[in-house]
């Protein structure tokens, strides 16, 4: 079978809630993948930053495979041996007194959606059923119904109604609205400290300290959504860091197991988990060990193979290689480590046709918002890789 051949089944048999660029990909390791005709890439998407550690990174593959050799799901009416230990190591790497796992990052926005309404009711003392919760135009937290309903994207919404109650969406970038928009029944803020699907949109010096400080003022959780910005991605472990805050709740997936597994979770302190009682909430799969081992592997990787500061240094000799490209078609270059978007001008006729041009090249990368070209390759990337890459990238921004 052919290129062809395998989309074609694909277009008549599922579903066709994606638009994939046209490569079907049958092997892949570290910053590499290859299709099905031979041909090898240079993965400038990693998986929307849940490859991070690099494809099959052989020491997640081993830690994977030993454990899919003992056991791997128990649910939760039992408990196993990797469970306490992911979370004894996620914690302590964090600074969190508490975690609770799950499976996609969607679901880790729904349980820190579901935590900051019952902290209102419980701790914070909101009238039942009245809480709400502030959340930033331009975000991206999934797609179940519930964090779909505060998206500001129409197409996330359209159809899908009735949508939750109980969410009101503020400019990014913009403390004084949240500010004037906090009331009494207000429980938690979440934003992204870096938007990624939004465009790689970083919000200006000082913005997220401000929000932040509005929110202890008015006893509002903080939620820092790193589900893609964080566990290296930006340059530090969580985005949020440059900012010097220290958020109620943050989330997190797509890294957390270096693209072998779907795992996230919520941290927080007990006084917010703590709400959570036997019964209240739950997942078949999340916190089973085959997922829980691998997140362990993967979070190891991270840190004693230096990916953090691999990013942080190679983000920004990428983002100085990027300046230098003089393209009519560039509006602007914005990035944190190895977390960079190019923004193209409006007459560049958008940004898909470049990354159809870099796949030709032998690079693949995504739109996001029909503008913005998304460089985050593995963290594991070296400088000559990097460099392979600018020439090429050159060449396809240069085109008319
Ligand atoms: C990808 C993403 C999510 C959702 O994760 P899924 O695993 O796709 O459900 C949530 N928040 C942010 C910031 C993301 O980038």
């Amino acid at each position: 079978m052919n290129t062809q051949d395998y989309i074609k089944i694909e277009e008549q048999y599922g579903a066709h809630n994606y638009h994939p660029l046209d490569v079907v990909i049958n092997k892949a390791e570290g910053v590499w993948v290859w299709d099905v005709n031979g041909n090898k890439y240079l993965d400038c998407l990693a998986a929307y930053s849940a490859v991070n550690q690099g494809h099959c990174h052989p020491r997640i593959i081993k830690a994977m495979k030993e454990q899919a050799d003992k056991v791997t799901l128990t649910s939760r009416a039992f408990r196993n041996d990797q469970l306490p230990l992911l979370c004894k190591e996620l914690c302590e790497l964090t600074g969190y007194e508490m975690m609770l796992p799950m499976n996609s990052g969607a679901e880790a926005v729904e349980t820190a959606i579901k935590a900051s309404r019952k902290w209102g009711y419980k701790v914070k003392g909101v009238q039942e059923n009245s809480a709400e919760i502030i959340a930033c135009e331009n975000n991206f937290a999934g797609r179940t119904i519930t964090v779909i309903s505060f998206s500001t994207e129409e197409q996330y919404k359209d159809g899908f109604g009735p949508l939750t109650p109980g969410f009101k969406t503020i400019p990014y970038n913009d403390a004084e609205a949240l500010g004037k928009a906090i009331t009494p029944n207000t429980v938690a803020f979440i934003v992204e400290p870096i938007q990624g699907e939004g465009g790689v949109i970083i919000p200006s010096e000082g913005y997220l300290k401000k929000v932040y400080d509005i929110c202890k003022k008015n006893n509002v959780l903080f939620i820092a959504d790193e589900i893609q910005s964080g566990l290296g991605r930006s340059g530090k472990l969580f985005a949020f860091e440059y900012a010097g805050i220290k958020p109620d709740i943050v989330t997190i997936g797509k890294a957390l197991s270096g693209g072998c597994y779907p795992v996230s979770v919520v941290l927080s302190s007990k006084e917010v988990l703590g709400v959570f009682n036997p019964g209240d909430h739950g997942s078949t799969f999340g916190g089973n060990p085959l997922g829980a081992a691998i997140a362990r592997e993967s979070i190891k990787v991270l840190i004693e193979e230096n990916l953090i500061e691999n990013s942080y240094r190679l983000g920004k000799y990428f983002m100085e290689r990027l300046h230098e490209i003089k393209s009519p078609h560039i509006h602007e270059i914005r990035g944190k480590g190895l977390f960079i978007g190019i923004e193209l001008n409006d007459n560049a006729n958008g940004a898909r046709r470049f990354c159809e041009a870099l796949m030709n090249k032998g690079i693949l990368s995504k739109e996001t918002h029909v503008n913005v070209i998304r460089f985050a390759p593995p963290l594991v990337i070296t400088k000559e890789e990097i460099d392979w890459a600018l020439e090429r990238i050159k060449e396809v921004l240069m085109m008319d």
